[in-house]
């Protein structure tokens, strides 16, 4: 999922990147795509679990990289329970 432009550049105008704490970098990059972090299950994944949508904010000279939560941002909606483009997928992946 990609976040809109208008968007992206409202978030940036409220945000204060600063230097990076690792390498005092001021460069900073944030990403358009939204990634997910899955909650972690020993021996495998459970597709449709708990996750949290996110943005990386990348220092551009160390890589050093922040996640911003996509929902507490307001980059994205929460998706409604009802919505059928994000039907639940019920497929447990065991390794
Ligand atoms: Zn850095």
């Amino acid at each position: 999922m990609k976040i809109e432009k208008d968007r992206l550049d409202a978030y940036l105008t409220k945000i204060r990147g600063g230097a990076c704490p690792l390498c005092r970098g001021t460069q900073w990059r944030i990403s358009d795509k939204v990634f997910q972090v899955m909650e972690y299950e020993p021996g495998g994944f459970i597709l449709g679990g708990a996750s949290v949508p996110v943005l990386p904010l990348t220092c551009m000279n160390c890589g050093n990289t922040y996640f911003i939560n996509a929902l507490v941002s307001n980059l994205m909606d929460t998706p409604q329970k009802n919505d059928d483009s994000i039907a639940p997928v019920k497929t447990q992946e065991k390794g």
